[in-house]
């Protein structure tokens, strides 16, 4: 079972995604839990490029593209599909979905480009279930300011642009509903856990 998390900044990915291994494996279930970008040590090289350099010297929108391609598409064939094809289940903090809506929507490349791109790169590979954690920027951002996260390379980007992420996300929902659970991030962290732990249940078959 591939489960991915999307949103936001701020949105609470880490912390839901960490409460589902540790149900998960407290029934015994072998989990990988996964990010991107940066799940590999090719992967840790390529975040890093593309998250820690400065601002004006930014790699340009397509180089970017490309860039978070080139992570997932090793993350997928040393990390995600080796674990499928064992039984486990893998959880993800993003994939394809985040580049439709940062790299697509945000930095206005073609979305159906960046689609064709993430789907050479993946092999086609798609998740069972996304979990969109769905946030206003304003609330998501200012709980990233808090923890003082990145903060020079998220004010160079506007709220228009996380308010397009956003919408690029419920998109993406909307067109595949059955792929997807829409959560209000504002809710308490328990009860998206529990709605979260459902799903993934009904999924197991469990
Ligand atoms: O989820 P996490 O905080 O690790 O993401 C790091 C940053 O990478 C986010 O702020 C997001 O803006 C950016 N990102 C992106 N495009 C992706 C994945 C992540 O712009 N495909």
């Amino acid at each position: 079972l591939f489960v991915v998390f999307e949103g936001g900044e701020g949105a609470g990915k880490s912390t839901q995604l960490a409460g589902l291994a540790e149900r998960l494996r407290d029934e015994g279930r072998d989990v990988v839990v996964t990010r991107e970008p940066g799940a590999t040590g090719i992967g840790e090289r390529i975040r890093s490029l593309v998250l820690d350099t400065a601002v004006d010297e930014a790699p340009s929108p397509r180089a970017e593209a490309l860039l978070y391609a080139a992570d997932r598409a090793h993350h997928v064939a040393t990390v995600v599909r080796p674990a499928l094809v064992r039984g486990a289940v893998v959880i993800s903090d993003r994939y394809v979905d985040s580049s439709l809506a940062y790299q697509g929507a945000g930095r206005t490349l073609p979305v159906d480009e960046v689609s064709w791109l993430s789907s050479w790169a993946t092999g086609g590979l798609k998740p069972d279930l996304v979990v969109l954690l769905d946030v206003d920027p304003g609330t998501g951002l200012s709980r990233v300011a808090a923890r003082n996260q990145a903060a020079d390379r998220l004010e160079a980007e506007s709220v228009a642009f996380h308010e397009r992420v956003r919408y690029a996300f419920l998109d993406l929902a909307a067109a595949d509903p059955k792929r997807y659970l829409v959560l209000d991030a504002a809710r308490p962290a328990d009860e998206i856990a529990e709605r979260v732990a459902r799903r993934v249940k009904d999924l197991l078959g469990a």
